[in-house]
């Protein structure tokens, strides 16, 4: 009889720290919006998994075409026989990718190796090494991206220096007191003070923040790092492996602003829960690249492919651009009025894009204080009465919506629900 607590007992494994499950459920199974955990007990999902089941766990079309690739080929050596899912997918992703330019696709298999490649690619491609990346950032745990995380705990604890040529520039946040015109200045101060312009091969930015508190990067700044990058050859990457495919209501959270990157990061939503990345990039960067310098044994695995193919599918017969806009007015609106409640914890910013919406949890004597704890306990509460929601912020202070697109109404308002219930003052 396997239970939570018999699993949890179980402290055979090293991730976090020896915490084997922060909250001491296991899961059993999931279905669109719903996981059940080995007791059977039903929780809605209003996190994605970790922002990656935009098309909802185990959405039929993709485990068919997952089920058919399994019958042909699970993995050959790429160099000698590449195959026709890879080919399939990198077109598809280059007729969608936001450039005025023909678009070239890498594939690979996690988040943080597509911000490392998009790095070396943008390296290979400018003959320069200096990145310069956002304070609040979160590109992902290896050494290089770890460099051009913002964010200090729990990443980067005990991880000795930065990279050395990695720079770091505020992110706008108005709530904060950081207006956009501070990051722009302190670029400007960047390049007068420690590196200089004709030195940075990248600047990468996410267009929506992930971890860093789902914080909406102002069409100013990013149309003024166009203009940089423009009059001096650096490339502008963007990070869109949280805010990317679909999430925000476009297929790219950057399309928004009407800037045109160089390079793009995808992975999380890209293949329904299978582990797929790429970087896509203009052409002419990509070809920078020199032979066998890119790839990986397992990346652009043909049953990532054969999903992401699928998940290409589902966003467009089903929809998801525009549902993803209906699920965030929704989830605005319900939002709005729970925080006009005067029985609930003080909320303060809601913000996003999309159905990539975050609000955050602060102090009732001063909204410029935020309360990491309370939304701690916000996120148990839900939890414990059947809702998945995650926090994220440099204080844990926001509670971040990242519901499967393909999320009914109904389900949409019970989780809702549950989670003004959670926000009442105890
Ligand atoms: N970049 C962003 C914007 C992310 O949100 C994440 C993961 O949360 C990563 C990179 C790293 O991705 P992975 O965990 O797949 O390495």
């Amino acid at each position: 009889n396997i239970t939570n607590a018999s699993l949890n007992g179980r402290r055979s494994i090293a991730v976090s720290g020896g915490v084997v499950s922060a909250t001491g459920i296991f899961a059993a199974r999931a279905a669109n919006a719903e996981v059940w955990d080995v007791e059977g007990k039903r929780y809605i999902d209003f996190a994605s998994g970790i922002g990656v089941v935009a098309t909802g766990h185990r959405h039929p079309r993709v485990m068919e075409a997952v089920y058919a690739q399994l019958e042909c080929f699970t993995h050959t050596a790429f160099q000698v026989m590449a195959y026709q899912p890879y080919i399939e997918l990198a077109e598809r992703l280059n007729s969608i990718a936001p450039f005025s330019a023909a678009a070239q696709t890498l594939l690979l298999t996690t988040g943080a190796e597509a911000v490392e490649n998009a790095v070396k690619i943008a390296r290979m491609a400018t003959g320069r090494s200096a990145v310069i990346a956002f304070s609040g950032a979160f590109h992902g745990r290896t050494s290089l991206t770890l460099a051009m995380t913002g964010k200090m705990a729990p990443y980067k604890r005990g991880m000795g220096s930065a990279g050395r040529e990695v720079f770091r520039i505020p992110f706008p946040l108005e709530h904060r007191g950081v207006a956009v015109d501070a990051s722009i200045d302190a670029l400007h101060a960047l390049f007068y003070s420690d590196v200089a312009p004709d030195q940075v091969a990248a600047i990468i930015i996410e267009p929506v923040q992930g971890e860093g508190g789902f914080q909406v990067a102002p069409r100013k700044l990013l149309r003024h790092l166009r203009h940089v990058c423009d009059a001096h050859g650096i490339l502008l990457i963007a990070d869109e492996i949280q805010s990317g495919f679909g999430r925000t209501g476009r297929m790219f959270a950057i399309e928004h602003s009407g800037v045109e990157p160089d390079l793009i990061t995808l992975a999380k939503s890209l293949a329904g829960g299978f582990p797929l990345a790429a970087v896509l990039g203009r052409a002419d960067i990509m070809e920078s690249a020199s032979p066998g310098s890119l790839g990986g044994t397992y990346g652009g695995s043909p049953i990532g492919c054969a999903a992401a193919l699928a998940v290409m599918d589902v966003i467009e017969d089903e929809n998801l651009l525009e549902r993803a806009e209906v699920i965030g007015a929704r989830v605005r609106s319900r939002l709005t009025e729970i925080a006009r409640r005067n029985d609930v914890l003080t909320m303060a910013n809601l913000r996003g894009l999309g159905a990539m919406i975050g609000f955050d949890l602060v102090s009732s004597s001063d909204q410029r204080i935020p309360n990491g704890a309370a939304a701690k306990e916000v996120a148990s509460r839900a939890l414990a009465n059947g809702l998945i929601v995650l926090t994220c912020g440099t204080h844990g202070e926001t509670v971040r919506i990242l519901v499967p697109l393909t999320i009914s109404d109904a389900l949409l308002d019970e989780g809702l629900s549950i989670l003004e219930r959670a926000l009442i003052r105890p």
